[in-house]
């Protein structure tokens, strides 16, 4: 092993060494009872061929405080939404309360068997009925499914239902009639609706945006022209952070064509409250409990895509279906799997129920005033921000957004500083960086979403940030494209990071050795 000696702590030089490198051999991080039974050899415990060759070998060496100490210190090198504001537009990156996670973890929720009978899980049981209640409620649509595991697999049932529908509608198994096919997908969409609809079997088709960043309607009723029209996907708002106000309009198109509207609630952060889908013509909608309803994400998951649908589509929904008994005056609970319409099981058990937890506990804490409050907030700060930097960014919408706000670089990249720079030099400033070049249909974009969880000094830092950068851009641009300068790892070729990371202590290392 390779012996290692830093010239100050570690957490003062910033050279933190692989735990590998920390070894010293015979160094353990723990101590065992004396033994008080007879020790079984280990032939009768794993088998010659089961037993690797290359035991423990290799293995750091370390004491306990080496291990916390390295890995804590790692931890701090990590930006988070319990550190700061996490503008990642699209994305809700809000704080959430330690209070939904305390509830998820108790043990009848936490550690029930997901076979148990469904006479020993009622009020699981019930807590899942509950929250598709209430998510009936806020969406106006009351079919709901848990099921789905993630916005994208929300979307994919959703249209699964549509297609389901369609068929049934047009006796498509009967008749051999041809199947309507084409499903239209706004220019604006996420990446992932597209992707669902080819999934699924979908052509896609994409409807172009306004030069106001709304669904053009000229374009929809010419594409509906053409026949074949099995529905629309729409976000709305709209991923430019519009609310597209012709949705009645857009919704009443798609019908007349023999179509169904799916609406992407990914944004619905922006609505919970104050609007329903339902109320607008949509026939289907997802939600992400983890970006609208308090479950943490951006560390890979779990999360959860709920689907909620009119009456018509209710029959399609997926398998099981979580149901009230109500017989007497008793309430019982059950799991309902005689659904022959049913599209099937998307998801095994019932979702990702820890999800689901901490969603009904969001709801309830919030109340119907709470939760009206926090879209509120979480409109008005991103309008905060919007007024804030419209004089030192362009901003190519003059709509006021709802959620989150795009800005471009176009004034700045005069000066040969892109997005990509801004972006490096807000981490310098102590914030994470927005969503860069999404949406697509915007060069340059900056997407900007600061959701209900900071404050007006917050916002006032972050605004304050911005403009700096946009002062530096003009005035001392190299130090904006060289951007950042306080992180452990500074500027990455971007184009060869994939191959080779460069450390920064390493770097330097090598300019004061030469
Ligand atoms: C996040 C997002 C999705 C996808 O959600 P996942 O849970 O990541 O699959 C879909 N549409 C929009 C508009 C989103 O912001």
């Amino acid at each position: 092993m390779k012996s290692h000696t830093p010239k100050a702590a570690p957490h003062v030089t910033q050279n933190e060494a692989l735990i590998f490198e920390r070894s010293q051999p015979g160094r353990t991080g723990y101590s065992l009872p004396p033994l008080d039974v007879d020790e079984t050899p280990l032939d009768e415990l794993v088998p010659e061929e089961f037993r690797r060759d290359d035991e423990l070998e290799g293995l750091p060496e370390v004491s306990e405080t080496d291990v916390v100490r390295h890995f804590t210190r790692i931890s701090t090198w990590n930006y988070s939404v319990d550190l700061g504001m996490y503008p990642l537009g699209s994305c809700t990156m809000k704080y959430n309360s330690r209070l939904n996670e305390k509830v998820a973890r108790i043990n009848g929720f936490a550690n029930l068997h997901p076979l148990a009978p469904d006479a020993e899980a009622q009020g699981a049981l019930q807590l899942l009925h509950e929250l598709q209640e209430h998510l009936a409620e806020i969406t106006g649509l009351p079919g709901v499914s848990l099921q789905p595991a993630a916005g994208a697999h929300g979307e994919m049932t959703g249209i699964m239902l549509i297609r389901a529908l369609l068929d049934s509608r047009d006796g498509v198994a009967e008749s051999n009639s041809p199947r309507r096919n084409v499903m239209l997908i706004p220019d604006s969409a996420h990446g992932t609706n597209p992707a669902s609809a080819n999934l699924s079997g979908f052509k896609v088709k994409t409807v172009k945006s306004t030069a106001e960043g709304l669904t053009d309607l000229e374009a929809l009723r010419a594409l509906c022209a053409e026949g074949d029209i099995a529905g629309l996907m729409l976000t709305n708002p709209n991923t430019l952070g519009l609310f597209e106000r012709n949705i009645k309009e857009i919704c009443g198109i798609i019908h007349d064509a023999g179509g169904l509207v799916y609406m992407d609630g990914a944004n619905m952060n922006a609505l919970v409250g104050v609007a329903r889908p339902g109320d607008m013509g949509v026939d289907v909608i997802h939600l992400n409990l983890h970006k609208t309803f308090s479950t943490p994400h951006g560390g890979g998951g779990p999360g959860s895509g709920p689907c909620c649908c009119t009456k018509e589509l209710e029959p399609f929904l997926p398998t099981p279906r979580v149901v009230k008994d109500v017989r007497g005056g008793d309430e019982t609970y059950k799991l309902d799997f005689n659904r022959p319409q049913s599209i099937g099981r998307v998801k095994a058990f019932h979702g990702n129920f820890g999800m689901a937890v901490r969603a009904l506990s969001y709801i309830l804490t919030h109340g119907r005033d709470g939760l009206r409050e926090a879209t509120e907030a979480a409109v008005l700060n991103a309008r905060y921000i919007a007024q804030g930097l419209k004089d030192d960014y362009d901003k190519p919408f003059d709509s006021p957004p709802m959620h989150e706000v795009v800005f471009t670089d176009k004034r700045q990249s005069r000066k040969g500083v892109h997005t990509l720079d801004i972006a490096k030099r807000l981490i310098d400033y102590g914030f994470h960086p927005m969503t860069i070049y999404f949406p697509l249909i915007v060069q340059g974009a900056m997407l900007i979403e600061p959701t209900e969880s900071v404050g007006r000094g917050e916002l006032d830092q972050f605004i304050y940030a911005m403009k700096q950068i946009a002062r530096e851009a003009l005035e001392d641009p190299e130090t904006v494209l060289n951007a950042p300068h306080t992180t452990r790892i500074g500027r990455l070729d971007e184009a060869a990071a994939a191959r080779k990371p460069v450390l920064r202590w390493k770097a330097e290392e090598q300019v004061s050795a030469a």
